[in-house]
C-alpha cells in the first residue's frame, strides 16, 4: 500500500467505493504498473498539439512517449550548449575556426571525412537518443556496436562511441538477457551469396507462449542482406507457412532463387515442395547437425534476444508491435556485411520517427559501391570467423565484493505462461563473499541479504553499474 500512496501522492484525486461486482477490471488494477503502457511522464515541455496528434494517429506515440524530450526544439538546444554555442557563434561570424562544423538553415553539422553532414547533438539531448536507440521497442537493447553504427548515421557528437557503450554496459534489461558472449558459429559455406534475392533461408521458432492467439514465428532471411521478415502464425503446417510467404513475402519482395530450409515435415511435406518448385525456386535442405551458415538460424537467435529484451515482464506480449522488432532487425548493423539489412537491400537507411520529428537527414548511400563493399566486407568475416573457431574460453576469476550475475535455469511452464527461450537468462545482482575453490564461489543477494547460491565460475558475469 505504501507504494501507491508515494504513487498518488503527487495527484489531485477523490476516493471512490467500486462494488466487486461492478469492478471488471481490479484484478488488473491490483498488479503494480511495470509495463510501460501505463507508465505517466510528464513532458517536460508541452508538446506541440500537431505533432501529437499525428503522432497518436499513427501510433507511434507509444515509442515517443517514453522520450518527453524529443519535443524539445533541436536547434533551440543547440544554441544554449555551452560547447556548441561559441561554435555557432563563430560560424556566424565568418571565422574560419572550425573548419569541421558548417551551418545549415541555423543548425550546426559536423562536416565528415567523407564530406557528409551530421546534425550535432547538444549534450542535453545525448542521453534521449542514446535511450531511444536502446532502451525503447525500437532499439531492441543491441549491442555498442550496432547501437553506435545506427545513430552514427543521423548524429555527431564528441566521444559518441564512449557514451553509448557506458551506457549500454550498465543497462540492467541487457545484462540479465544476454549470454555473455556468442561462440563462434561454426565453419561457414564456401558459396556466399552476392547479390540480393539469391538465397532465402526460412525457420520457425515456437511454440511461444500464446500471444493474440499466435503461437509461433516464420522466419524468412535474405541470404545477401539479412533482410529478414517475420510472420507469426497460429500453427506450423506446411499450408499456413505458404500462405504467410505468399502473402508477406512473395507479394511484396518477388521470388528468390533459391531456399534454403531445415528439414522440418512441414518444409518437407510434397506439398509444400511442389509449392517451392511452382515458384521457380530451388529447394535446398540443410544438412542436420553439419556447421551450415543458417542464416534463418542466425537472425533467430537476434529475434530471441529482441524478444526477451521486450517482454522480459510479461511473455505473453511477444507478438505486440512485431512489426517494430522487424524494422529493429532490419535497421541493426550487421557485423558481417557491416551495413544494416535495409541498407542493402532497399539501399537507404529506413526514416524513423525521431528523425522524422526532428528533420534529421539520413545517410546518402551508392547503391554500387554499397554492395561491392558489403561483399568485401562478409569475405573478410566469413575469413576471421574461421581464424577463431578453434579459440577457447578464457580463465575468468572474482574477488570477494565483486558483484556478479547468476545463470538462471528456468524451465518452461505452460499454464503459468512461463517459457524458457524468453525468461531473463541471468539474476541478481550477487556479491562474492567467498571464494570456495578455484572454480566455485559463495554469492550473497544483493537485494536480499537471507539468499545465498554456491555458484560455478561458468554461471556467474561480472555486474556493471551506470556510474552518474
Ligand atoms: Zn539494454
Amino acid at each position: 500500500m505504501a507504494r501507491w500512496i508515494t504513487q498518488f501522492m503527487p495527484f489531485r484525486y477523490v476516493a471512490h467505493h467500486i462494488k466487486g461486482k461492478d469492478n471488471t477490471f481490479s484484478d488488473y488494477l491490483s498488479r503494480y504498473p511495470v509495463d510501460a503502457e501505463v507508465k505517466v511522464h510528464p513532458p517536460a515541455t508541452p508538446p506541440p498539439c500537431d505533432s501529437l496528434n499525428i503522432l497518436h494517429r499513427t501510433g507511434h506515440l507509444r515509442i515517443l512517449k517514453d522520450f518527453p524530450d524529443i519535443f524539445i526544439d533541436f536547434d533551440a538546444s543547440q544554441m544554449s550548449d555551452p560547447e556548441l554555442e561559441p561554435i555557432i557563434k563563430s560560424l556566424r561570424d565568418g571565422s574560419n575556426a572550425h573548419p569541421n562544423y558548417i551551418l545549415k538553415r541555423n543548425r550546426l553539422y559536423r562536416v565528415l571525412n567523407n564530406g557528409q553532414h551530421r546534425a550535432v547533438v547538444p549534450s542535453a539531448l545525448v542521453d534521449t537518443i542514446i535511450r531511444y536507440y536502446h532502451f525503447s521497442k525500437f532499439g531492441s537493447h543491441w549491442g555498442t556496436q550496432r547501437t553506435f553504427q545506427h545513430i552514427r548515421k543521423y548524429f555527431f557528437w564528441k566521444n559518441m562511441h564512449r557514451s553509448i557503450q557506458s551506457q549500454i554496459r550498465g543497462c540492467e534489461v541487457c545484462q540479465k538477457t544476454k549470454s555473455d558472449r556468442t561462440k563462434p558459429q561454426g565453419h561457414l559455406s564456401s558459396s556466399l551469396d552476392t547479390r540480393v534475392g539469391q538465397t532465402l533461408y526460412l525457420d520457425t521458432t515456437g511454440p511461444l507462449p500464446p500471444s493474440m492467439g499466435y503461437r509461433h514465428i516464420l522466419i524468412a532471411v535474405d541470404g545477401f542482406s539479412r533482410f529478414t521478415i517475420l510472420v507469426p502464425l497460429t500453427t506450423v503446417t506446411s499450408k499456413s507457412i505458404m500462405n504467410a510467404l505468399n502473402t508477406h513475402v512473395f507479394r511484396h519482395y518477388g521470388y528468390w532463387e533459391r531456399i534454403v530450409t531445415d528439414n522440418a515435415t512441414s518444409f518437407s511435406s510434397h506439398k509444400f515442395t511442389s509449392f517451392i518448385h511452382s515458384t521457380g525456386s530451388r529447394h535446398t535442405f540443410l544438412i542436420p547437425y553439419y556447421p551450415n551458415p543458417n542464416l534463418a538460424e542466425r537472425q533467430i537467435q537476434n529475434l530471441k534476444t529482441a524478444l526477451r529484451a521486450k517482454c522480459h515482464d510479461d511473455h505473453s506480449k511477444w507478438a505486440h508491435d512485431l512489426y517494430l522488432t522487424q524494422l529493429s532487425l532490419n535497421s541493426a548493423f550487421n557485423e558481417s556485411t557491416k551495413f544494416s539489412p535495409v541498407e542493402l537491400f532497399f539501399g537507404r537507411p529506413l526514416n524513423t520517427p525521431l528523425n522524422l520529428v526532428w528533420d534529421i537527414p539520413s545517410e546518402q548511400l551508392h547503391l554500387p559501391t554499397t554492395w561491392q563493399t558489403a561483399i568485401a566486407n562478409i569475405d573478410a568475416a566469413h575469413k576471421r570467423h574461421a581464424a577463431v573457431y578453434n579459440k577457447r574460453h578464457v580463465n575468468v576469476q572474482y574477488s570477494v565484493g565483486d558483484k556478479v550475475l547468476l545463470k538462471t535455469y528456468i524451465i518452461s511452464d505452460k499454464q503459468k505462461g512461463i517459457t524458457k527461450k524468453l525468461s531473463p537468462k541471468y539474476w541478481g545482482p550477487f556479491q562474492i563473499v567467498k571464494k570456495i575453490s578455484d572454480v566455485s564461489y559463495l554469492l550473497q543477494n544483493c537485494e536480499d541479504a537471507t539468499i545465498h547460491r554456491t555458484a560455478h565460475v561458468s554461471q556467474l558475469k561480472i555486474f556493471r553499474t551506470n556510474r552518474k
